[in-house]
């Protein structure tokens, strides 16, 4: 342990950064402190400190923010800040991918591909498993899914091998599917990502589908950009 006092200031350590420098390297997984924010973060107790800068590593959440919920769980009961330590360390220790579908699940295999009542033959391909969610939303789809954990991204060094699509693949060439939907979002990476896909799987006898994109429910085809709009008309149906 490593402290501030005046003893060790006298014996050349220097600037109060230097001593900084001396603690982080003391102890792996201590926050290192290099900008002027993460400066500020060391006017805090060491505890205090810690948790902000992890707290600061999840998405959205910036300085102040981190802050604020870190005074929050301080001020709160001991029982709360237990539940909340318990709550993280369960999902990485309980939580795993499904070995046919790559969606996280606390079973094996997941709760779509265990299902009875639900059409194993029919395979949407997702990008996140935050996506099967907004599929079942729809109250439409009875099939299982496919979760690739990203798309092709050639700019960010993602190219088909960091892709799962293995296990997507073995199922196709094992003749346990009939129709595959291709439901990537209509973004460049996730286009890209279909299309690669749709030619991985071309040479099976399956129907490959993409799912449709155009003008949203509820909304004005007034105010549809031209691509939106060139897919509305692609995409029409027979009535
Ligand atoms: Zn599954």
């Amino acid at each position: 342990m490593l402290s501030l006092n005046p003893t060790q200031a006298k014996l050349g350590w220097g600037t109060p950064q230097v001593v900084l420098s001396q603690v982080s390297k003391s102890r792996p997984g201590a926050p290192k402190f290099e900008s002027r924010e993460a400066q500020e973060l060391s006017r805090y107790a060491e505890p205090m400190a810690r948790l902000i800068e992890e707290l600061r590593k999840l998405p959205g959440v910036g300085t102040k923010s981190a802050q604020r919920y870190a005074f929050h769980i301080l001020r709160g009961s001991d029982e709360d800040a237990a539940a909340l330590a318990d709550a993280v360390r369960d999902l990485k220790a309980s939580l795993r991918l499904c070995s046919i579908c790559n969606n996280v699940t606390d079973v094996d295999p997941c709760a779509y591909c265990a299902s009875p009542s639900r059409n194993q033959r029919l395979v949407c391909v997702v990008e996140e498993p935050t996506n099967i969610a907004a599929v079942e939303r729809s109250q439409s789809y009875q099939g299982v899914f496919h979760v690739l954990h990203g798309t092709l991204s050639p700019l960010h060094g993602v190219g088909p091998d960091q892709l799962r699509t293995g296990t997507l693949l073995a199922r196709v060439e094992r003749g346990e599917v009939d129709e595959v939907i291709l439901a990537t979002s209509p973004t460049l990476e996730g286009e890209a990502t279909a299309d690669w896909l749709a030619n991985a799987l071309r040479k099976f006898p399956i129907r490959l589908t993409r799912i449709a994109t155009g003008v949203p429910a509820g909304s004005d085809i007034e105010y549809a950009d031209e691509v939106t709009m060139a897919r509305a008309l692609e995409g029409r149906r027979e009535l």
